[in-house]
């Protein structure tokens, strides 16, 4: 039975693959979700830990955009994150956010007193609404940057081509710095127009399995019902017999442990 089946939203599977059969365990992690205060999202953060402690989840992350996205918060809202309970409902909550990938020298779009003493954690990612992009080697040094600042653990969706880059230097880097890249489920939404995500998130689980480096999945829920929703990127696992040591999502230890992420209430 697939564990999506907690809830009575029905989610078009692309295909019938389950985490059954691929050699990876089931999720216990989903750090990249939004909610209404993202401004363009749906759930509360009640809603989305109650939604995750229903699908067996240990950790959620919420992650809410930087400041560059029209429409998100304010950011006095993580100067408050300190009123936000880290459990709830028997899972653990992890208080984040989805900074922008600002230009080719890897500038990000909140101020690092936050990331210094209110965020659990941050995840840094290109969005062509705010994104001054170059050449692919220009793009490519943008990230590698953003890979290289200590408090960005994850980089969000780098294989949804809003950028041209260059992956391999980029999958080095993560190793190196002990950066995840995402493999953002969302990326691969049809309504979303992001052709190259098959081609380039392929690529980037080749040479992750060939440098052996983690990745994580990554649901970019935006509603409650999309947590650890992973059914897009699961063929991928498959198509490149990925290691399920590499993935992160039915591993929160060794998540928590390799990022270094720690609760700050
Ligand atoms: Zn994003
Ligand atoms: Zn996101």
């Amino acid at each position: 039975m697939s564990i999506y089946n907690h809830t009575n939203v029905t989610t078009p599977l692309p295909s019938e693959a389950k985490w059954e059969g691929l050699g990876v365990g089931l999720p216990l992690l989903d750090v990249h979700t939004h909610t209404i205060v993202s401004g363009h999202a749906f759930s509360t953060v009640q809603e989305m830990a109650r939604a995750a402690a229903d699908k067996g989840l240990q950790i959620l992350g919420i992650t809410e955009h930087g400041p560059s996205i029209p429409g998100t918060c304010d950011p006095i809202y993580f100067r408050n994150l300190h009123v936000v309970p880290r459990e709830m409902y028997g899972i653990r909550l992890l208080m984040g956010a989805e900074l922008n990938i600002l230009d080719t020298n890897g500038t990000l779009d909140l101020d690092e007193w936050y990331y210094k003493n209110r965020l659990d954690f941050c995840i840094a990612g290109i969005h062509r609404l705010c994104w001054q992009g170059g050449t692919p080697e220009e793009n490519t040094h943008g990230m590698i940057e953003a890979i290289k600042n200590p408090y960005v653990k994850i980089i969000s969706h780098p294989g949804d081509g809003e950028a041209q880059l260059i992956f391999e230097p980029i999958v080095r880097a993560a190793k190196e710095h002990k950066t995840l890249l995402e493999i953002n489920n969302a990326s691969f939404k049809p309504c979303r127009g992001l052709d190259a995500s098959h081609d380039n998130y392929t690529e980037i689980l080749r040479l992750c399995k060939k440098y052996e480096v983690p990745v994580i999945l990554g649901s970019d829920a935006h509603i409650s019902f999309a947590i650890a929703n992973y059914d897009y990127v699961l063929p991928l696992l498959a198509e490149t017999d990925f290691p399920e040591a590499l993935v992160m999502n039915h591993q929160p230890d060794f998540f928590l442990q390799y990022t270094g992420i720690e609760s700050r209430n």
